[in-house]
């Protein structure tokens, strides 16, 4: 069994996939063709933002959100250290200081409540990521940025369709930056991302820094990058949100029931807490001497992977930003969490056979 089922996906858009592409290679705008405004236009509409920007990957949302935000040398972003290092590596980039804040224990998303007192004169952004498909906690969230004049970026690379308070994902702060990497909740068929926002400046500025600070032809208005997001991806997320609506739902539901089977077991399944709903951009648990359990899964054919075996603060690029602050709740976390495998075409019985040797596995 594949750990992300993309195969089963392709086979049931395969036409419109082909229709797709095929539109794309005769009209031959291979570079900000029609399809890219087109579904910046669709995902906007989808997450309620007034702007949607596609650029070339997650990273580079992320990178260009900043940029936009004119984050100079020394301003600090604060963030979690328990993510993908995508999140902590663009704020490097810009040469400003990511200060990490610990994370939740039963959600693995930023513990807001710690937010406020890590705020300084440097702080320039804050930075949550909605780890695991569930959006963090933006109200709260939001409401701190408010009080102190500072933008939220929410890295929604696992989370695209999630909802918070009955809003998308994405579409819950000053910038939301999202992925279409292949394995992502909505994917593409390579690199591909996408940011959103309903401030016009913003929109404005994400649009030129993606192709080199261009505010018309060869006039650089500002230092940018080449940061767009191909005609042929854009086609193929095109075809994919077809049937997109349906797969969150799938996801739901199979998240939901992977809970009801491990009920009972020695593994602790995520909170996902009742003003939000989770689309499992990975199905994660928490289990004891997870490298024997996973070794047992292994052997009985299910494939299993591990989001994130070492926080930040603990990589050798990022350790020096963490100083001696100590981050215990994403230590434990990171010693426990594994991601079982999850897609909208896993079957019951698919689903059955995991739990079966889970619990197997387990003794
Ligand atoms: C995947 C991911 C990214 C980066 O996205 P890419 O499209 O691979 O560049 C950033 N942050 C998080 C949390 C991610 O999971």
């Amino acid at each position: 069994m594949p750990f992300i089922d993309l195969a089963s996906q392709y086979q049931a858009l395969k036409p419109r996939i082909a229709e797709r592409m095929q539109r794309v290679l005769d009209h031959g705008q291979y570079i900000m063709g029609p399809e890219v405004a087109e579904l910046e236009g669709r995902l906007a509409t989808f997450t309620g933002a007034a702007h949607c920007i596609t650029v070339s990957s997650g990273t580079e949302a992320l990178l260009i959100s900043l940029m936009a935000l004119g984050l100079q040398p020394g301003d600090e972003v604060i963030t979690t250290p328990f993510t993908f290092a995508a999140t902590a590596e663009v704020i490097v980039l810009l040469g400003a200081v990511p200060v990490f804040v610990d994370i939740e224990p039963d959600t693995c998303n930023l513990d807001v409540s710690q937010v406020e007192a890590r705020i300084t004169p440097r702080t320039r952004a804050l930075m949550p990521v909605s780890l695991y498909g569930q959006v963090a906690d933006m109200a709260p969230l939001n409401a701190i940025a408010e009080r102190h004049g500072l933008p939220v970026i929410e890295d929604a690379a696992q989370s695209f369709g999630a909802t918070y308070q009955g809003r998308r994902s994405g579409a819950l702060s000053t910038l939301g930056c999202t992925s279409f990497f292949p394995s992502k909740p909505l994917g593409c068929y390579g690199d591909g991302g996408a940011i959103f926002t309903s401030d016009e400046a913003l929109a404005q500025a994400c649009r030129e820094i993606r192709v080199h600070g261009q505010s018309a032809r060869y006039t650089h208005t500002r230092v940018g990058v080449g940061g767009r997001m191909d005609t042929l991806q854009c086609a193929v997320v095109l075809a994919k949100l077809e049937r997109f609506e349906w797969e969150l739902q799938r996801r739901r539901e199979i998240g939901a029931r992977y809970g009801a089977l491990l009920e009972g077991t020695r593994v602790r399944t995520l909170v996902v807490r009742p003003d939000r709903d989770c689309v499992w951009g990975q199905y994660t648990v928490f289990v004891d001497q997870r490298a024997d359990v996973q070794a047992r899964l292994q052997a009985s054919g299910v494939p299993t992977a591990v989001h994130y075996p070492k926080p930040l603060h603990r990589q050798p690029a990022y350790a020096a930003f963490a100083g001696a602050d100590e981050f215990p709740c994403s230590d434990a976390a990171s010693h426990r969490v594994m991601s079982l495998p999850m897609s909208a075409d896993l079957t019951e019985a698919q689903q059955d056979e995991v739990v079966d040797a889970l619990r197997a596995a387990l003794g």
